[in-house]
């Protein structure tokens, strides 16, 4: 089944049709839940290959319409969307069956004998809603926990990338089982006639406004929530880091998608003793990868939108000094590189999640001052700390809170399967990947399995004395 909703006419008529259309759905898939068609291990492992076959095969159209949508520089779309999706198919299907497996936990004295095991069932029928920024690895890199754990799944890409959403829309129902996996399009009125629905879980990524409208809306069903929300990611430079490397790695993750990724470093607080020679580096370290003139660039992408670039231009009056870039073109979507220096703390740019290529750097004169400034903030989805000394790293590890945290490098923890990706606060709740999105969208279901061929009669009634004592020996 695919239900592709896309109505024209006034919002109240397309949520009247999405709302039809959603709960056609939506039952379609419970049906095929309930029949049982999902739970075993080479149905789940059928659909990771066609997951994987899909964005391979297609990698040509695929990153063609990331480029129309974000302007995605080639490599940049192979790496974080296609490779990223391979990459989980293949670490779920090493682990996949050892994962299925109830796992042994002890019995004590006075529930044996017995055995006991916590066995993983799916949960159902589970909704995942995807942002624009990454719109075919946080919404395919959903699916692939969500199927591995044995889930019938709705998928809503984001109308904000329309050529991607079209693109899953048209080749999903190709390549996986249509009774299972459904693609809904749309945008507001389809999301809401889809959170009208009661789902086993919904995964969200996206912004914390939404996000509260998708908890407020799942709480009517009490249904779980995923959400991956975003914030403003703090990068700290300490005197003792090696600078060159630590510009490096901040500019590529900074510029990485024009700026347009929720782990990005979104402000620098850097050691007033190596400020100075921070801002050289990053001057000659942008022009380094984009050349002189970043618009002519391959490498670089595009703001998703006018209103996004006109939001961010929004922020720069009033938000210290231009010390790299500031070029912007809206008609094409360009908003160069831009560094920010002498950037006061409560200026625009310091407000909100920045989400696009703006790093203002601000001063520290200890690490202390730059750990107050991070905990005097909502806790974000990610910190990074550049530094040498290893007694700077585990202070400001162990003083703050954060979703992740990265080490001398920037937003490499996405890349690593073991760890678990989510916020914590105002950065979101619960978290995916590897074995945590199998478990994200399972049940740990406690079962305790009893003989009947002894049956100790301590526990039944008339309470004795002396079955009193042995509860309280036993006990
Ligand atoms: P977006 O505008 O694409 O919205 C996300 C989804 O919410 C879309 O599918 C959209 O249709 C839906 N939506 C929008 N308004 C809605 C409404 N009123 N009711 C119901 N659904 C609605 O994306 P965005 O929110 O601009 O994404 C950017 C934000 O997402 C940033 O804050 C970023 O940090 C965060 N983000 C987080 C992660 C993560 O993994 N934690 C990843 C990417 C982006």
């Amino acid at each position: 089944m695919h239900a592709q909703v896309g109505i024209n006419g006034d919002g109240m008529a397309r949520a009247r049709a999405a709302a039809l259309d959603v709960a056609e759905a939506v039952a379609g898939l419970r049906r095929a839940f309930e029949a049982g068609r999902t739970r075993s291990y080479a149905w789940r492992v059928a659909q990771l290959d066609a997951l994987a076959r899909l964005v391979t095969e297609h990698e040509g159209e695929i990153l063609a319409a990331l480029h129309a949508d974000v302007g995605k520089p080639a490599i940049e779309a192979f790496s974080a969307e296609i490779a990223f999706i391979t990459g989980e198919v293949k670490h779920t299907k090493k682990h996949l069956r050892s994962w299925m497996k109830p796992e042994r936990v002890s019995t004590p004295l006075v529930t044996q004998p017995g055995s006991s095991a916590i066995q993983r069932e799916p949960l159902g029928v589970v909704l995942i809603i995807g942002p624009w920024n990454y719109p075919l690895q946080l919404l395919l890199g959903g699916l692939v926990g969500a199927i591995a754990a044995g889930n019938c799944v709705v998928m809503k890409p984001s109308e904000v990338a329309p050529e991607t959403s079209k693109l899953v829309a048209k080749l999903v129902p190709e390549y996986l089982d249509t009774d299972c996996v459904a693609v809904i399009e749309g945008g507001v009125p389809e999301t809401t006639a889809l959170l009208a629905e009661r789902f086993d879980h919904i995964l969200y990524t996206g912004n914390g406004t939404v996000g509260r409208i998708v908890m407020r809306a799942a709480a009517e069903h009490l249904t779980p929530v995923t959400l991956e929300l975003g914030g403003k990611s703090p990068c700290i430079v300490d005197r003792s880091a090696d600078l060159e490397i630590a510009v490096k790695r901040i500019a590529w993750a900074k510029f990485f998608n024009a700026g347009q990724t929720c782990i990005a470093p979104d402000y620098l607080l850097v050691h007033e003793d190596v400020h100075d020679r921070v801002l050289e580096l990053f001057a000659a370290t942008v022009r380094g990868f984009y050349g002189d003139d970043p618009k002519t660039s391959p490498d670089y992408a595009r703001i998703v939108n006018a209103r996004h670039h006109q939001r961010l231009m929004k922020l720069l009056p009033g938000s210290g000094a231009v010390a790299v870039g500031g070029e912007a073109d809206e008609a094409e979507r360009y908003l160069a590189p831009t560094i920010l220096k002498d950037v006061p703390p409560e200026s625009p740019i310091m407000e909100g999640e920045i989400f696009g290529p703006i790093l203002p750097v601000l001063k520290v004169r200890t690490i202390d001052e730059a750990v107050r400034f991070v905990n005097a903030r909502p806790k974000p989805l990610a910190l990074y700390v550049y530094a040498s000394d290893t007694a700077v790293q585990d202070e400001v590890l162990s003083r703050t809170s954060s979703g992740g945290a990265v080490v001398n490098h920037c937003t490499l923890h996405f890349a690593v399967p073991g760890l678990p990706f989510g916020g914590v606060g105002e950065s979101g709740m619960g978290a995916y990947h590897g074995k945590h999105s199998f478990e994200t969208f399972s049940h740990r279901k406690a079962v305790l399995k009893k003989p009947t061929s002894l049956d100790p009669p301590i526990l039944y009634p008339p309470y004795t004395e002396s079955k009193e004592g042995w509860i309280r020996r036993l006990l």
